[in-house]
């Protein structure tokens, strides 16, 4: 991904203090992304981003919590919905070339870490699978496209759905076959 750094923390007011802990509370501008199925987020910015850092022996154990707000399409009428999300964030910074790296944990090189990778994962993790407008939300005329819930349209909606239609013939050859018994 070819983001900008979307947040750094200089942590060298924290090198060599164990047990220290840096505090942020920061306004923070995220660019819109790309969701799965190619689903464009829309970032209403700006986010919010709290932060602590905590000092622990060149490790960093990085804790907080990033809240927004984002559009995204509905997926039956494409109209935008606009969303909150609110997200926590955990992770564990070590040295590029620890020999025992946290398994969970995120690489630093020099007195930065970057948290651009955790904000997106965070971001990710909380997009929903399914949007819609509304749980009744008609959607869009399969015929014309025209918007169901604002407008009507006049062409025939009972769209024929090929795979029932597989069935009912062969119901029909089922029960028209050979239904001699003697
Ligand atoms: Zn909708
Ligand atoms: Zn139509």
């Amino acid at each position: 991904m070819n983001l900008e750094s979307l947040f750094k923390v200089n942590i060298s007011p924290l090198q060599d203090a164990p047990g220290e802990t840096m505090e942020f509370h920061t306004k923070l501008s995220i660019p819109n992304l790309t969701g799965v199925g190619n689903r464009l987020i829309e970032m209403i910015n700006p986010w919010v981003l709290e932060l602590q850092v905590t000092s622990l022996n060149q490790r960093f154990q990085v804790s907080g919590r990033l809240t927004g707000n984002y559009e995204l399409s509905c997926d039956r009428c494409l109209e935008k919905v606009r969303l909150p999300m609110d997200t926590e964030l955990f992770a564990l910074y070590y040295p590029d070339g620890d020999h025992f790296p946290p398994e969970e944990g995120l690489a630093y090189t020099g007195d930065e870490l970057d948290l651009t990778p955790l904000l997106l994962e965070a971001i990710n993790l909380k997009l929903p699978m399914k949007n819609v407008c509304s749980l009744d939300c008609k959607g869009l005329c399969p015929v014309c496209g025209i918007d169901l819930n604002t407008h009507t349209c006049n062409c025939q909606k009972e769209a024929f759905d090929p795979r029932l239609a597989g069935l009912l013939k062969w119901k029909e050859q089922e029960g028209g076959g050979s239904g001699g018994q003697s």
